[in-house]
């Protein structure tokens, strides 16, 4: 079933709804359509067209989530999909001080990695291999994350998404 993503009056990214829930807000006056995904809804009268992201007429007041769940895909996310190491395409999560020496499984200490630099790294310490990362790993933040923490993004929705604390465009 296609997701819709759904913005606050602000355009703050909120969170994200079945594609029907973000139709019916839209058809009740609650919502109105930003961008449609290109898909349509036939009925009896005819077609309407299907959102891909919805902004709230009236802004909603809503508490702000902390800490963001760490995920294979939110840590692709966060690292733009690429090798801190070396800019490939990521594929695996590297633990940047191994687990096997202490290393922690926590924002600060995983990265998105290569299968090459990955398989290099080994359990290694960085210092060890003279390898430096562009930049320090860190817990994400901003509103986008409601929604990047939890699950895929659409391609639609990453211009709605950048401004809120995405650095690079998930592949
Ligand atoms: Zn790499």
């Amino acid at each position: 079933m296609s997701r819709t993503l759904v913005l606050n009056a602000t355009y703050e990214p909120l969170g994200v709804v079945a594609e029907r829930r973000a139709l019916i807000l839209v058809l009740n006056a609650r919502a109105t359509m930003v961008e449609d995904s290109g898909g349509v809804l036939h009925f009896a009268g005819g077609e309407i067209a299907l959102p891909a992201v919805i902004k709230l007429n009236k802004f909603i007041r809503v508490p702000y989530r902390r800490n963001v769940p760490l995920s294979r895909r939110a840590i692709f996310a966060r690292d733009g999909g690429k090798c801190v190491y070396c800019t490939a395409p990521a594929t695996s999560i590297d633990h940047v001080v191994p687990r096997s020496r202490g290393g922690a499984h926590h924002w600060e200490n995983v990265v998105s990695a290569c299968h090459k630099c990955n398989h290099l790294k080994a359990d290694k310490h960085l210092k060890e291999l003279g390898w430096r990362m562009r930049a320090l790993p860190r817990e994400p933040a901003g509103a986008a994350w409601r929604v990047l923490g939890t699950g895929r993004a659409d391609e639609s929705w990453l211009p709605y998404l950048e401004p809120f604390g995405v650095e690079a465009a998930i592949a």
